[in-house]
Order: C-alpha cells, then sequence, then structure tokens
C-alpha cells in the first residue's frame, strides 16, 4: 500500500533502540512506540534514538501515553487505575504527559495517543468537567509542540466519545481508532462507529478480538482475522472516509507467538 496507509506496529518503549531495531527486522516502515522510562529523556540517549531512526528508517507515527498503576485486570480496575480518570492521579499524570510531548517534539514524533480512562456518559458527572479541562491543557500543549493528541477508542460509545471531543474544542484532538476495543469492551459496531468517528481519526490499531461473555468482564483479544472485527470490511471503511495514515498492527501478547502473529497481520494487511 506504500505511501498510503503503510503498515505500522505498536511496540514496547523500554527499550527505543531495540524496539526500532525490531520493527526493521519485521519489515515493517512504521510505529508507535510506548512512552520510555525517564532515563531515555537525556540528550544523549535521545541522540541515540535519533542515530537508530536513521539507521532504520523507521518512522514513529504516534508516542503512546501510559502511567504507573494502571491495571487491566477487569472493568472496575479499568476505572480506578486506567488514564486520567481517578482525581487523585490526574494532576501528575497531566504533567506527565507533558513531559511525554517534549520528549516526541524532540523525536520529531508527531502525534501522542492514550486511553485517557472512561469518558462519564452522564455529562452531570464531575469527572466529566475535570477531563474536558485535562485534555484541554493537554492538548494546547501539544499544538504548541506541533503534535496532534488521539483518544484510544473502545472504552466508550462512539457517540459519548464524539461529544467529548465537540466539548474539548481543540483542532488537534482526535483519535487512535481500534476495533477491536468496541468489542472488547462490548461498545458498539466498530464498522458503523467510523460514521460518526471517521472525521477524527489520527491513527488506527489493526487489532482483533471477542466480546466479552459475562458482564464486567473483557473479551479475548485475537490474532488480525481471528476476531470478530471483520478486516477487510474495516480497511474499506478506513478507504471510504478518507483515511492515509499508517494501519498500526496491535498485538497484545509477547514472546515468539507475538512475532508470528504481527507478520501474519503483516500479510494479511498487505493482500488487503
Ligand atoms: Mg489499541
Amino acid at each position: 500500500m506504500g505511501e498510503v496507509m503503510p503498515i505500522g506496529v505498536i511496540v514496547r518503549g523500554e527499550d527505543p533502540v531495540a524496539s526500532l531495531r525490531r520493527v526493521k527486522t519485521l519489515g515493517i516502515p512504521t510505529c508507535q512506540m510506548y512512552a520510555p522510562p525517564d532515563e531515555w529523556r537525556s540528550e544523549r540517549n535521545i541522540e541515540k534514538i535519533k542515530n537508530v531512526i536513521s539507521e532504520t528508517g523507521v518512522r514513529i507515527t504516534c508516542l503512546f501515553c501510559h502511567f504507573e498503576g494502571e491495571s487491566y485486570a477487569d472493568i472496575p480496575a479499568i476505572k480506578k487505575t486506567v488514564g486520567l480518570l481517578n482525581a487523585d492521579t490526574r494532576t501528575e499524570r497531566i504533567e506527565k504527559t507533558l513531559t511525554f510531548s517534549d520528549f516526541a517534539k524532540k523525536l520529531n514524533i508527531p502525534a501522542l495517543a492514550a486511553h485517557i480512562g472512561f469518558i462519564p456518559e452522564d455529562k452531570d458527572d464531575p469527572n466529566y468537567d475535570e477531563l474536558i479541562k485535562a485534555m484541554q491543557k493537554i492538548c494546547d500543549y501539544c499544538n504548541d509542540n506541533g503534535q496532534k493528541f488521539a483518544l484510544e477508542t473502545g472504552q466508550e460509545s462512539p457517540e459519548t466519545l464524539s461529544t467529548f471531543i465537540e466539548d474539548v474544542n481543540r483542532l488537534n484532538i482526535g483519535i487512535n481508532f481500534d476495533p477491536a476495543n468496541m468489542l472488547l469492551y462490548d461498545k458498539g459496531d466498530p464498522i458503523k462507529a467510523l460514521n460518526v468517528l471517521g472525521k477524527y481519526v489520527i491513527g488506527v490499531h489493526c487489532k482483533d478480538g471477542k466480546r466479552p461473555e459475562r458482564r464486567d468482564e473483557l473479551g479475548e483479544e485475537l490474532p488480525l482475522g481471528e476476531g470478530d472485527v471483520g478486516i477487510e470490511q474495516f480497511i474499506n471503511k478506513l478507504k471510504e472516509i478518507g483515511y492515509t495514515g499508517p494501519l498500526t498492527i496491535e498485538r497484545e501478547i509477547s514472546g515468539e507467538q507475538q512475532t508470528k502473529d504481527i507478520l501474519k497481520a503483516k500479510e494479511l494487511l498487505e493482500i488487503g
């Protein structure tokens, strides 16, 4: 697919140098990267990363924010620990996000993304306004650094998300659309969701999965093509909405099987 919708993969950030080399080995031209630990923000380490970017030619399209203490064990754990929803950790996490933005700027990474946590469906929930203010602060900072900010999708309905984006009211806010999350969190139809959210898509995750069988549980994530997303329809829908960004493969396991699944996903996307 070349310049239009180049293939990508989301990689860990513990060792950005090793991750970039791995992406190159996989024969994939772009990646999203989880924000590396603080020590990678030294000038010396930033130089190291820059060198590997030019050596491998791999483009980092998005820095994915994450925070200490996050747990995806089940829905209540996610509500309490993920992103910016919990008031106890919100202020420090906003500050941390701003440091991620500065780090991304030094590497010319054009976008940041995060799971900011479940956006309350009820606008009267005090957390709703607090999340709006948090996102305005983060978006303004990213905008000054020339970056977009993408909300990872799937933890709320497309309507809640689109109302939230309108209320944040910043031009550089958008979404990283993950079709599998809509199934894992049992929220709406992932292809139809793009009718509502299409104009906000900054990035996508090519991930697959099935809906949960019981309440408060998460569905099962599966290798691309083996779940219920309908990858062909998904790619066709992305073309229909005029999306031209990277197709970033996400497979939330590790080790050899992950590598195999990523390569299989790459093959699947190259045919499409
Ligand atoms: Mg995702």
